[in-house]
């Protein structure tokens, strides 16, 4: 399993690259880390039909200073193989882990064949390889698929439980890809161990150090988490395609406004060093760079040949501020719930075009609910919306509704995370008539770890009531799997008995099915 590097080869190697990078007069380093750098695992993402991102991140002590690296250029070799024993090797190189980006390692790896499973690790002089991960290259364009298979999960706050699901996720025969909706960290600092002062949920592990505002702060939040040996599993079972949601920077954050009410250009350093840290530690391609000028373009199309185009959404960068001071001015009405934005009009267009295809199926893969949900507590009689989903940007919403219906499609799926509970039911066309005509489907997967073991459904009875576009919503942990067909899209949905102690079981709730000429929930 040792991919040791000739020491020879490897100083000329070295010094091609230090020639070819030119620029940079940072030492490469030469030496013995002395330790195991590929402590926070590799992963792979954004399958395309000949290649895929390969990731990995340099740090022999997760929770020290830079992760323990010193202050240098290090080379590391790559390679990627078509069998688990890396005996038949068919693509290799050598990438720099910089200091600048956390000494992470992005390879977009080109040229391989469409729709199989490849193999990848890396190694730097001195170390043994890293451990190896698996992914599978998306069919040719245009090529017939029988099958795609993803799961979609988040929400995985340190504190509020245990990683098997993860570990569960990791051993899900035939997975594609992983959609995650985001809440990979949290930003706020350390708990007392023990049930919550609300008494709702357990803090079983605790977060390093404070409330997260550096970009070292957002690295060291990435290692503890990525040091989790289920969630490496996981990354090493399957390409994931990674995006963000708040906790990645600051809770409901939008745009460029935060929610303590910090100026905004304060707060766009803040947003600016937690893009960074995202970057460098999700398996993403060179195209989701953060940029100064630009911040990060994270939205993005993946194609699985005729089957399905997935369009990842960035629904936290552009969108405008919520209504009612994100519901602190009450009364807040429904009439209030009009902020203009939440792709914003650059990302709104890209997908109105987007949506333009023949493919079996569209998912859009986002981060919170677009449905409306009532959420009145029992016995209430005037409706209660949250403003920091899709129902707090009513005109958006209705431009999406109106943009899948300009383009006659009946095969929307919408996947979503962000409220810890799995919700699934119908998107209807008209706010005001949830139980009238439907533009798509929604499945938004519940929390792997955050708000603690739930309750199930218990307490959740009215919200059903009043809402009767719902099919399902339960209090509980865990994630959903997609099995999709040219004819049929099944959802698995999958719950945790609990997450305060490690070792639980995962269940089946429910499935569900939807036949792509209607979006039309049935029970399977
Ligand atoms: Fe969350
Ligand atoms: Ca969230």
């Amino acid at each position: 399993m040792a991919m040791r590097i000739d020491r020879r080869r490897f100083l000329q190697a070295s010094a091609g690259i230090a020639l070819l990078a030119g620029v940079s007069r940072t030492p490469l380093f030469a030496g013995t880390l002395g330790d195991n750098p590929f402590t926070l695992g590799v992963a792979s993402g954004d399958p395309w039909p000949d290649g895929f991102v390969i990731w990995t991140r340099l740090a022999p002590r997760p929770l020290d200073a830079h992760g323990g690296m010193p202050a240098v250029r290090v080379p590391v070799r790559w390679e990627v193989a078509e069998d688990e024993g890396f005996r038949r090797v068919v693509r290799q190189g050598e990438a720099i882990a910089m200091p600048e980006l956390g000494h992470s390692v992005h390879v977009e790896v080109e040229g391989l064949r469409p729709h199989r499973h490849y193999w990848y690790r890396f190694a730097l002089a001195g170390s043994d390889a890293s451990p190896a991960g698996r992914a599978r290259t998306a069919p040719l364009a245009g090529a017939v698929v029988d099958r795609a298979r993803i799961a979609v999960a988040g929400c995985q706050h340190w504190e509020m439980g245990w990683y098997d699901a993860w570990g569960h996720l990791a051993g899900e025969p035939d997975l594609d890809l992983v959609f995650h909706y985001g809440d990979y960290i949290y930003e706020g600092g350390t708990t007392p161990l023990g049930p919550s002062a609300n008494g709702e949920w357990t803090c079983v592990r605790q977060h390093a150090g404070g409330e997260i505002y550096s970009i070292d702060d957002y690295r060291r939040r990435y290692a503890q988490y990525k040091s989790d040996p289920q969630l490496q599993a996981a990354h090493a079972a399957c390409a994931f395609a990674a995006s963000f949601d708040d906790h990645e920077i600051d809770n409901n954050y939008a745009g460029d406004i935060d929610q303590d009410g910090t100026a905004p250009e304060i707060f766009a350093l803040r947003r600016l060093a937690g893009l960074q840290a995202w970057y460098e530690n999700m398996p993403v391609r060179k195209a989701q760079f953060p940029s100064l000028q630009a911040g990060l373009t994270a939205y993005r199309r993946l194609d699985w040949g005729r089957l399905l185009r997935t369009h990842v959404l960035d629904t936290r960068s552009f969108r405008s501020d919520q209504p009612c001071d994100d519901g602190k001015i009450k009364p807040c009405g429904p009439d209030a719930h009009d902020s203009p934005e939440i792709l914003g009009r650059t990302q709104e267009a890209w997908l109105d075009q987007g949506l333009a295809n023949d493919a079996a199926w569209n998912l859009l893969a986002q981060q919170i609910i677009v449905m409306p949900v009532d959420f009145r507590a029992e016995g209430a009689s005037e409706p209660s919306f949250a403003t920091d989903l899709w129902d707090g940007y009513r005109p958006a919403r209705a431009r999406l509704v109106e943009s899948i219906r300009r383009h006659g499609l009946s095969n929307v799926v919408i996947a979503s995370g962000d409220h810890h509970r799995h919700l699934v039911g119908e998107v209807p066309e008209n706010d005001e008539a949830p139980d009238g005509r439907k533009v798509a489907v929604e499945f938004q997967a519940a929390s792997m770890t955050s708000n603690g073991n739930g309750f199930g459904e218990e307490r959740l009875g009215h919200i059903r009531r009043n809402n009767p576009h719902f099919a399902l919503y339960t209090d509980r942990r865990g994630y959903q799997l997609f099995d999709i067909t040219p004819t049929q899209w099944t959802t698995e949905v999958k719950a945790m008995d609990y997450v305060d102690r490690p070792g639980s079981p995962i269940r089946t709730l429910q499935r569900f099915v939807v036949a792509p000429d209607r979006p039309k929930l049935e029970r399977a």
